[in-house]
């Protein structure tokens, strides 16, 4: 997973897509139909959903936890560094801010909807990285698994 900071835009979302993070597929909200996914050089995130018969189009992370116009490299960043366990809080803020130069209040709102996710299934983010160490599990791929499970 130490490579994931590497990975290309598309990389990741394939990978988000595979883990059931975000939509494999979609159905148009204006018809109905299921949609193709297609290459869109004005997007971010390379690509979006079109429905072939109106033409209505959807965003590849809409209505997913990673729902966001921030880019996917640094949000797929700010999860990993929310999931270890080696670092406090303050400094995994500080962290994000030098290295990937994502200002304090985006890790913080990203950090806290990680939180959120986490009392879903756990008692506290503390508690569940105790379990991932406890049962040598990778707590950044258990995270992925929570957020499958809830959409
Ligand atoms: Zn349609």
């Amino acid at each position: 997973m130490q490579t994931l900071i590497c990975w290309s835009p598309e990389q990741i979302l394939k990978f988000l897509a595979h883990s059931r993070c975000i939509p494999n597929q979609t159905r148009c909200s204006g018809c109905g139909l299921e949609m193709v996914l297609v290459g869109a050089a004005d997007c971010p995130d390379g690509f979006k959903w079109r429905c072939s018969s109106c033409g209505g189009e959807k965003g590849v992370r809409e209505g997913s936890f990673f729902a966001s116009p921030l880019p996917i490299s640094k949000l797929i960043y700010i999860v990993y560094v929310w999931s270890v366990d080696y670092w406090d809080p303050d400094t995994k803020h500080s962290f994000l801010e030098l290295e990937a130069r994502i200002p304090r209040p985006t890790t913080s709102e990203w950090m806290h909807r990680c939180q959120e996710v986490c009392l879903k299934f756990h008692a506290s983010d503390g508690v569940f990285r105790r379990s991932c160490k406890k049962e040598k599990r990778s707590a950044f791929e258990a995270f992925l698994e929570m957020v499958s499970l809830q959409q």
